[in-house]
């Protein structure tokens, strides 16, 4: 009873902006959590932002940095409460562990009551009524109903009216207690491609007491939450952003840890914004104050570090995030901008372009158009396709570096904004190449033009629509950044790397021919529906290269990417990186993951450029080959040596190539969509056994022995199914 006074109190308080004390959210959170130690994670849950005055996290999880993301949060509004989680599941209470127990303790909570009438909608909870409690389903979201009930418990997945929204919120500021839920992140599948941050009333109205859902992921590799009482202060993002004011007005300096989590809290919180609402992105940037004309830049020749530019650093990382969510209007262009991804010409004229979109080809649409930092771009599209998921987005250099200790550019320079009407303005501080980003659902959309106002044209050449003699026309474009796409793949690199470039029919030829032949042995011409992509990068999230969408190569790589000529061609990297976009669980058991993807890549030396096969890497040349069997033959634990040497294990492949064939190999890729054996392996051992059992049966010969020498396991019943073929080994082993 105590305990509510002083929150009802803090409610009085609030108006002077204080933030809620440590002690009572405390006392609050622990009775949320009273009995509760442990809930499985359900479904795959996203992050809840926090801001609210008297909002806090009472169900959260550390990600691989040790910051604390929320999967669960409490608020007061007016003089009612609300719960709101990041996946619907948790409303049912039956997901085990101590769910139920947690629920009845929200229902309590909420309700300010021990014994609430709970109205409940979309959301079946038998838990509750197990536990004595009087549940009833009511009908639509709206004040009579409402009325009947201390509590609701509402899936808002599917509630998502302004009206609806209206209600909730007014019913809460009278009194009344409300627990909510959904997966964020797929209200764009669950309403056919709406922005949750624009779309979604019922998420907005609850913005009022600063709590709301994201359309982020997180928790990935999360198995439960585990219940603690003590949580971070700095999850709440306006907790963080003042005391990012404090410390900038000469107060107390924040820990690295509570930098970093007040960072995070402030970006999923600003992910849940709307763009009229600005209140939160104010805070933000008056905490930051103004620049200077002397803060450091970052550059390859001078990144900044983790130990030496710390401040600099956490200011930079602070603009970033909130540049990629502010509102065109308020973008300047960032001094960063000029040293990475470069400068636009002043002096070029700012056009229209028309952009022929066909939505049966997911992902990002070159335009051949650029933004220069800090100007305002137009986009016009289609009435009908508004706010169906559709997106502009203005940068290829998608990754972000906020987790590395040295940054050579700006830590975050791209962003996408959904084109939620017809006409979309947008800019970024940064500047960058054009693209229109179609959502994997549209696939049955008409094809279209989009309409692109006020940006600078940019080289990009079209295997197929432009030749040599256009590109040399083409490639005078002003913009700092190019493309040269085909139908398979698109390459994005400095303009001046592509200016040198004479023979880009040939050069895209041969990258087609790359894709394909990687897209015929691993059997997935059929399943491409768009084309690669690879983007040079100043710095990169990871690695020397890296695979996914895009493919982000160094810049450093980007001649090399435009260079084919009878001496001279792209190698084993990009290969390496495409061959990983092709890997597949079926054929890709844990420790074969940097090795099936290097097999895919030398097909490439065989079937496009023609050459022998082995000559791509100086790690498999015959000497080396011979010391990896070497190595194999007197390892203690041979299974331990394949797993952790790439180029040990890819020797194992290169035997069987050697002696069977290429065929081999795309028999043995192509056998996963072949009914005749049987069904996909499931996990890695059924993968490795079917590696032994489909190999031997494509080549007609018992490979156990073989599997043996190289250590990979294999269970004897595998090894049985192919005991009446005649026994195999390579030459010398
Ligand atoms: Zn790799």
């Amino acid at each position: 009873m105590k305990k509510v006074v002083s929150l009802l109190l803090l409610l009085a308080a609030s108006d002077a902006g204080a933030q809620m004390p440590v002690e009572l959210v405390n006392a609050e959170r622990a009775k949320i959590l009273q009995g509760v130690k442990s809930v499985p994670k359900l479904g795959a849950p996203g992050p809840v932002g926090i801001w609210g005055q008297i909002a806090f996290p009472i169900l959260s999880a550390p990600d691989k940095d040790g910051v604390e993301i929320a999967v669960g949060a409490a608020a007061a509004h007016g003089k009612g409460r609300i719960i709101l989680f990041g996946q619907n599941s948790y409303l049912s209470g039956n997901g085990g562990g101590d769910h139920a127990r947690l629920l009845e303790n929200c229902v309590k909570w909420a309700a300010n009551k021990e014994k609430p009438r709970i109205g409940l909608k979309g959301v079946k909870a038998e838990v509750l009524t197990q536990a004595g409690f009087k549940t009833e389903e009511f009908g639509t979201v709206e004040k009579k109903n409402l009325s009947d009930f201390d509590v609701v418990i509402i899936n808002i997945q599917s509630v998502v009216g302004a009206e609806e929204g209206a209600a909730l919120i007014d019913y809460i500021k009278g009194g009344g207690g409300f627990i909510g839920g959904m997966t964020g992140w797929a209200f764009g599948q669950t309403s056919g491609g709406k922005d949750l941050a624009l779309s979604h009333g019922v998420n907005q109205a609850l913005m009022n007491a600063g709590v709301a859902n994201t359309d982020m992921s997180a928790f990935d590799q999360l198995r439960a939450f585990e219940a603690r009482v003590e949580l971070p202060a700095f999850m709440n993002a306006s907790d963080a952003i003042s005391a990012i004011r404090k410390q900038r007005e000469g107060g107390p300096a924040l820990t690295p840890e509570q930098m970093r989590q007040g960072m995070n809290a402030i970006q999923i919180a600003m992910a849940a914004q709307p763009p009229e609402r600005s209140n939160l992105k104010n805070a933000v940037a008056a905490a930051l104050g103004n620049a200077g004309t002397d803060a450091p830049v970052p550059t390859a020749a001078a990144p900044l570090t983790d130990t030496q530019h710390a401040a600099a650093r956490l200011r930079l990382g602070m603009e970033t995030r909130m540049l990629r969510l502010m509102n065109a209007d308020g973008i300047k262009a960032h001094p960063a901008h000029a040293e990475f991804p470069g400068k636009a010409p002043q002096d070029a004229p700012r056009i229209r372009g028309e952009v022929a979109i066909i939505p049966a080809i997911p992902g990002w649409h070159s335009t051949g158009l650029y933004a220069a930092a800090g100007e305002i771009i137009t986009v016009v599209i289609p009435e009908k396709y508004a706010d169906k998921g559709y997106a502009v987005r203005i940068g290829c250099h998608s990754d972000t570096l906020y987790h590395l200790d040295k940054w050579q550019r700006a830590p975050d320079i791209t962003r996408s904004d959904t084109l939620a009407t017809a006409a979309t303005k947008t800019a970024s501080a940064f500047g960058g190449l054009i693209y229109i980003e179609v959502p994997g659902r549209a696939k049955d959309d008409e094809p279209f033009t989009a309409v692109i106002q006020d940006a600078i044209a940019a080289p990009l050449f079209v295997l197929g629509k432009d030749d040599d003699e256009t590109w040399k026309q083409l490639r005078q474009r002003p913009a700092p950044w190019a493309e040269m796409a085909c139908d398979r793949l698109i390459i994005s690199f400095p303009s001046e790397v592509g200016r040198q470039v004479n023979n880009p029919t040939e050069l895209m030829t041969f990258w087609k021919k790359v894709v394909e032949a990687q897209d015929d042995v691993s059997n997935q011409a059929s399943e491409r529906q768009r084309p690669e992509r690879i983007v040079a990068d100043v710095q990169i999230s990871a690695g020397y290269m890296h695979s996914g969408y895009p493919i982000m190569i160094p810049t450093s790589a980007a001649p090399e990417m435009v260079t084919f000529n009878r001496i001279k061609f792209p190698g084993w990297g990009f290969y390496h990186e495409i061959g990983h976009n092709h890997q597949r669980r079926t054929f890709t058991f844990d420790g074969a993951g940097e090795v099936t993807n290097n097999v895919i890549g030398m097909y490439c030396y065989q079937e496009v450029l023609k050459k022998d096969w082995l000559i791509g890497h100086t790690a498999i040349t015959p000497d080396q080959r011979q010391a990896n069997i070497t190595k194999i033959k007197h390892a203690s634990d041979k299974w331990q040596t394949w797993k952790s040497e790439p180029f040990t294990a890819l020797v194992t492949y290169i035997q069987l190539i050697q002696d069977f064939g290429w065929e081999s190999w795309r028999k043995y890729l192509h056998s996963f969509s072949d009914p005749a054996f049987g069904p996909e392996p499931k996990g890695d051992d059924e993968a490795r056994d079917q590696f032994l059992i489909r190999y031997s049966k494509i080549v007609n010969r018992n490979l156990g022995s073989f599997f043996d020498f190289w250590g990979i396991p294999v269970s004897s019943a595998a090894k049985a199914q192919v005991a009446s073929l005649d026994p195999w080994m390579p030459k010398g082993l």
